[in-house]
């Protein structure tokens, strides 16, 4: 499994993308810098799997199917929560702010939504996905990877949520490594707990509920607040697992 980095922060600012990962060539990890593809390695894409409506996990897919509508043969599929694809459906795919690819063209839609589940496993080229709930301020998901025996946990906007390490332990037989986020500085602690993101000593915490010492690759952090940022992560109880992602590092597995 490769992923590369498209975009790793929390909020845009000339050079800082949100978050998006390309997964292999064809699968995205949320759509916040799908823009930011070249042209053939956006109609490369048939599969999105979101986090969370919130758009700056989003906001790259009515402008991907835009982009790659006359020469992309097969639908794009896109999978989340009912919740989350009703929030794209009812406002983002609302004719108001943008079409409703999912039913352009009538005979076949570009663009497909696939509702997911709760623990409820499926698979993509192979690659065993399971959707984890976790603690965030609408209803989302983490994903769980497994190509072979190799997993991987993907992990998008959360605050503390301990339902999540239970199920990563219990299934955890070769986890290759961990991407989640952490946001704002250790003096906004109130600001990461009412927006439902975490901290830097917020994700000691989380790290801790983990069994195995993987490494843990920390995105999202909003641009504004990065020189802080990234001293207190490295300063927290585990700087050897840590590694502050960048775009367009690739992780391979
Ligand atoms: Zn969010
Ligand atoms: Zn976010």
């Amino acid at each position: 499994m490769k992923i590369k980095v498209i975009g790793c922060f929390g909020a845009m600012i000339n050079g800082y993308h949100l978050s998006c990962f390309l997964v292999n060539n064809n699968i995205l990890l949320d759509a916040g810098a799908s823009m930011f593809l070249d042209y053939e390695d956006q109609i490369a894409i048939d599969h999105i799997l979101i986090t969370h409506s919130h758009l700056d996990h989003t906001v790259g897919i009515p402008f991907l199917v835009d982009t790659v509508f006359s020469r992309k043969e097969n639908q794009i599929k896109i999978y989340g929560l009912f919740e989350c694809l009703k929030a794209l459906k009812d406002n983002l795919f609302s004719e108001y702010i943008w079409p409703d690819f999912t039913s352009i063209p009538i005979s076949a839609p570009k663009l497909g939504f696939i509702p997911i589940q709760h623990l409820d496993s499926f698979f993509i080229n192979g690659i065993k996905i399971t959707p984890l709930r976790i603690n965030h301020i609408v209803p989302t998901v983490a994903y769980f990877l497994e190509e072979g025996d190799k997993q991987f946990l993907y992990v998008g906007d959360m605050h503390h949520t301990d339902s999540l390490w239970e199920e990563v332990n219990k299934r955890a037989k070769d986890l290759r490594g961990v991407i989640i986020e952490t946001s704002f500085p250790n003096k906004l602690d109130w600001l990461a707990k009412s927006s439902g993101h975490l901290t830097p000593s917020q994700l000691e915490l989380e790290i801790k509920k983990l069994k195995e010492p993987v490494p843990i690759y920390v995105f999202h952090m909003k641009p504004m607040f990065i020189e802080e940022l990234v001293e207190e992560i490295y300063s927290i109880k585990y700087p050897e697992r840590i590694k502050i992602l960048n775009q367009e590092d690739i992780l391979e597995f």
